[in-house]
């Protein structure tokens, strides 16, 4: 049985353990990583997020964005975030087995 992290996110049972599409079963990356950079992921305005959204340029003093992380295999939206602009992805989910 597989370990459930969110929605669209599991981690494999068998064998090496991976993090995993629970739409399709790709595995994504192994679960010492951080999974977000082996994923395609979308950056956009945070705007885009919600239109009622001020420039964050009013509040700090870098860019932010809004990221969106897809499956390679099958495109589901697996998670979202919001970061400054050139930062790597949140390693949001790290597991412990
Ligand atoms: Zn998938």
């Amino acid at each position: 049985m597989a370990l459930i992290l969110s929605e669209y996110l599991q981690v494999t049972n068998e064998g090496n353990r991976h993090i995993q599409c629970r739409k399709c079963a790709h595995n994504i990356s192994s679960v010492d990583k951080n999974y977000k950079l082996y994923t395609v992921m979308k950056e956009e305005s945070v705007q885009t997020a919600n239109p009622q959204n001020v420039d964050s340029r009013q509040y700090v003093d870098k860019d932010m964005v809004f990221r969106r992380f897809f499956c390679p295999n099958c495109a589901t939206q697996l998670e979202t975030e919001v970061n400054v602009k050139g930062e790597p992805p949140v390693w949001d989910i790290h597991i412990k087995i």
